[in-house]
């Protein structure tokens, strides 16, 4: 007999947005194949651990029943298309919406295989329908994958410049229409340990285009980085490293030969918030949303929290939406006024916080998923985050930072590979080795800057202690409305190693 592989599944869920059906069909499929829990992952979709390789395809046959496909989700080419999570219908953003979805389907795969390997041969066109060639990825694809993210200007819940093509929309002055986009190209988190020259990169701001404009701009940028992209060594072929080693002149002169015309500059950016709508929101009319915070982004059941089966509960009830964000959190759509006090006793009896219950600090944090499903891992970290926060919100509160204005995000991941966007967190710990982990400081939420790292191989014992200085040195020094990245960069990489390195030695 062959021996247990187990797998993850990532599906592609476009925006975020799913139907009670489909997320039911998630819970069923965890149950039935999976190990009995949903990650909700930072690209706004769904994935599905230990899977065993027997039950992929039926796993991939549910979810196709619900109209869920996993293509896309993963592999060298465009990746889950994010947006901000906020669902409010007005015009504006329901353009947005329907933009976001002509841009999944002109980057999608064109291949049959996916449905005549996983969907029992079963063709999804006919044959006169099929394209005679991939047309956008020929028969090598791109030369790694590619991240795209719309949001609205002044939110950057979405964290849009960690995008390969980060888009924001601008509205009209009634907000009943998008009035264009301005797009940022070449952003991304990953690096690699021991190669010095690769590095996270903050997407650049471009241009400005119409929303006619915007589909055939945005193919033609991932038609540059398809055809110039680096194919030798993948540690070097997302498409930033392109930018920086032709440079952002040469890249626009080559997209604006391709599109025939000049391209717009982009308009100034401005954010107000990074926060992921948590909360009681109202939606339209006698309609609210409801944002939870879920912690890791793991929807399971635990003795004392039963996440996964309230929400079951919830959706079979009520069918409500589900939205996903790309904080790892969820919100609960469409909730009539009349059933607000059911929704929270539910939530409430089973032992589910909402989040006026945790601190700024949790509801702002994030952790990659590593050990022991992701092989990259090289050391813990949603295993060990609720621990590693514990002890942060206790040194906050010491030192009196728990609920300032602008919150401290604090993130974790397992490797450098950097899932959870930890280069763009006000404090970031990034596995190194097991038990040990590097500190960066200095981004923020509104993730408009990259932190610096600080310190190397810190055991995770000692992550808050070495902290301490620091954040008591900026509750004691900081100028009104001085963020912690701000007075981080203020204080310098040295400064700041000066500090934390005295309590290490202490
Ligand atoms: Fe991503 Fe690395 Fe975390 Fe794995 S361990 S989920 S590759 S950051």
């Amino acid at each position: 007999r062959e021996r247990y592989y187990s797998m993850m599944i990532r599906a592609r869920i476009p925006g975020g947005r799913l139907n009670a059906s489909q997320y039911l069909e998630f819970d069923n499929i965890a149950d039935t194949y999976g190990n009995g829990t949903l990650r909700i992952t930072t690209r706004q979709t769904f994935q599905v651990h230990g899977i065993l390789k027997e039950n992929v395809k039926s796993t991939l046959q549910h979810l196709h029943q619900v109209l869920i496909t996993t293509l896309g989700g993963c592999g060298d080419q465009v990746r889950n298309i994010i947006c901000c999570g906020n669902p409010l219908e007005n015009g504006f953003r329901k353009q947005i919406h329907s933009d976001l979805h002509k841009m999944v389907s002109q980057f999608s795969a064109k291949t049959n295989a996916y449905h005549e390997i996983w969907l029992d041969g079963e063709r999804w066109k006919s044959e006169e329908d099929l394209p005679e060639e991939e047309p956008l990825y020929g028969e090598i694809y791109l030369p790694r994958k590619f991240k795209i993210g719309f949001t609205v200007e002044g939110d950057n819940c979405v964290d849009i410049y960690a995008n390969d093509l980060g888009i924001v929309a601008h509205p009209d002055p009634a907000e009943e229409k998008v009035e264009g986009y301005t797009l940022l190209v070449g952003g991304g988190m990953g690096r690699t340990a021991s190669i010095p020259d690769t590095y996270p990169r903050l997407a650049t701001p471009l241009c400005f285009v119409t929303p006619e404009e915007l589909a055939q701009v945005s193919m033609e940028i991932v038609k540059i980085q398809r055809d110039f992209g680096n194919r030798n060594d993948r540690r070097y072929s997302r498409f930033k490293y392109l930018l920086d080693e032709r440079g952002i002149s040469w890249f626009q002169e080559e997209l604006e030969n391709r599109v025939g015309y000049r391209l717009a500059s982009p308009r100034q950016l401005v954010w107000l918030s990074g926060s992921d709508h948590l909360g009681w929101h109202s939606l339209k009319d006698d309609q609210w949303y409801l944002g939870l915070f879920v912690r890791n982004g793991r929807i399971m059941d635990t003795h004392d929290m039963r996440l996964k089966s309230v929400l079951k509960e919830l959706l079979e009830t009520y069918e409500f939406d589900i939205q996903l964000t790309s904080q790892q959190n969820l919100l609960l759509v469409g909730i009539h006024s009349q059933q607000r006090d059911e929704v929270e006793k539910k939530l409430r009896n089973a032992g589910v916080h909402l989040p006026v219950d945790y601190s700024q600090a949790v509801l702002h944090s994030m952790a990659c998923p590593a050990l022991p499903t992701c092989g990259l891992a090289t050391a813990e970290s949603e295993r060990v985050f609720p621990e590693v926060m514990e002890r942060m919100e206790k040194l906050l509160a010491e030192t009196g930072l728990s609920e300032i204005s602008l919150p401290i995000a604090i993130r974790m991941t397992g490797c450098p590979n950097g899932c959870a966007r930890p280069y763009i967190a006000d404090i970031a710990f990034v596995g190194r080795t097991p038990g040990k982990y590097d500190i960066f400081l200095g981004g923020g939420i509104l993730g408009n800057q990259l932190n610096m790292r600080v310190l190397e191989l810190v055991p995770i014992e000692k992550l808050d202690e070495v902290l301490r200085p620091v954040l008591q040195d900026y509750a004691e020094t900081a100028a009104t409305h001085e963020t912690f990245g701000a007075y981080c960069h203020r204080v310098g990489l040295d400064g700041l190693r000066a500090k934390m390195e005295a309590a290490v030695i202490g």
